[in-house]
């Protein structure tokens, strides 16, 4: 098998969640919503316990937590569930940014289908968003700002603290979708003003399919979200359905993990990332770092082998690694990356990027290796 390098798609599972999922698995059959039995309980108690992990890593309470199954249906439920509130008040102006996720940008977009009026905020060269761009924007009537805080594709960074801080003198909800800064930039995310935020446990080595909403109360008052899907009690009506046990066990698990591995990951992948570009600067190849060098996650290299197709360099080293040239969602049909097209990066910059993801579990030395083969194939089709 290949190196996998593909990180910001999915993060391996880490070994320590996999088994206590599979305990759970084993041995908590209940619903946790069964009251008649302690099948019922003890499944309903990995729940709570599970809550006050993510609660812990967050640093929320735990009645503002909401389980969900990923971040996209998290995305969705922050957007969409405001349409009732947007009718009520009149409020009906939202402020998304060009470089979100689809989750974000097309459910931003159905709302304007709706009769909500959508503006789409693009970033700068260096992929950054201006929170004075944003902030310029803000009206009486906007109901929510939305701004991801790590872009998938290029790892910037973007200022959500600068933002939700403004915001929080107004009435315009701010929504976080930090689904690729979770558990990783973690005292960053405890000290961000916010009214909403989501993530994926499989982007911080817990299962795929679970993930969360975080609904910050003010004055004792959630958000004013709608659920978008009706059925039974559960997460407060918020999100019906029964409770995965043993996926939010996992999640939970997930994160109590971040949290004890952060300084030591945070370390090690700032250590990869300089290894990396050291590789780079000293390949001889031509090339551009897509995305903010400084405000950049070290666990994300987006780069342009200037002259290379993506495709043929992807190709070309396949048996070998496993990289991306945009997003998952959108990679089984080739299409420019909306997130590099909205930097205003010339075609052929786009044509030719790649993104390398990772992280502190990652065999560095197996990394280097191949990614120095990836440059000598760079090499061969520009020679
Ligand atoms: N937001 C961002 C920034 C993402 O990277 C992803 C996953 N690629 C999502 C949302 C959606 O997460 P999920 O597929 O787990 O629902």
């Amino acid at each position: 098998m290949s190196i996998y390098l593909d990180y910001n798609a999915s993060a391996p599972i880490s070994p320590d969640v996999l088994a206590y999922m599979m305990d759970v698995y084993r041995n908590y059959p209940g619903n946790a919503d069964s009251r008649t039995h302690d099948y019922g309980e003890n499944a309903r108690s990995l729940i709570e316990i599970a809550r006050g992990q993510v609660a812990a890593l967050f640093n929320v309470r735990k009645d503002e937590i909401f389980f969900t199954s990923g971040a996209t249906e998290s995305n969705n439920i922050a957007i969409l569930g405001l349409r009732k509130q947007g009718i009520k008040t009149g409020r009906k102006h939202l402020i998304v940014t060009a470089i979100e996720h689809k989750a974000v940008l097309e459910a931003a977009k159905h709302m304007e289908t709706e009769g909500f009026e959508l503006e789409i905020v693009n970033p700068g060269q260096d992929g950054r968003i201006s929170s004075d761009d944003i902030l310029s924007r803000v009206r009486k009537d906007t109901l929510l700002v939305s701004v991801m805080h790590v872009n998938n594709e290029t790892g910037t960074i973007q200022p959500v603290d600068e933002i939700g801080t403004s915001l929080a003198k107004t009435e315009t909800l701010f929504h976080i979708d930090a689904t690729q800064s979770a558990g990783k930039l973690i005292p960053e995310i405890q000290n961000l003003t916010y009214n909403m935020m989501s993530f994926s446990g499989h982007k911080m080595h817990g299962p795929q399919g679970v993930g969360g909403l975080i609904l910050r109360k003010k004055r004792y008052r959630l958000p004013p979200v709608a659920p978008i899907m009706f059925g039974g009690p559960q997460e407060h009506g918020i999100r019906p359905g029964t409770l995965p046990t043993a996926l939010i066990a996992g999640l939970g698990k997930s994160c109590e993990l971040a949290q004890q591995n952060y300084e030591d990951y945070r370390l090690r992948n700032s250590v990869i990332k300089s290894k990396l570009l050291k590789l780079l600067s000293e390949s001889g190849v031509t090339y551009v770092i897509n995305g903010s060098l400084n405000d950049c996650i070290s666990t994300t290299l987006n780069v342009s082998f200037l002259g290379v197709s993506s495709e043929a360099l992807m190709l070309a080293t396949r048996q070998r690694c496993s990289i991306a040239n945009g997003s998952a969602c959108t990679s089984n049909m080739y299409q420019h990356s909306h997130v590099l097209s909205s930097m205003g990066l010339p075609d052929g910059q786009i044509e030719s990027a790649v993104r390398i993801s990772w992280d502190a579990d990652v065999d560095v030395d197996e990394l280097m290796y191949e990614f120095s083969h990836i440059l000598s194939v760079v090499h061969d089709f520009t020679a």
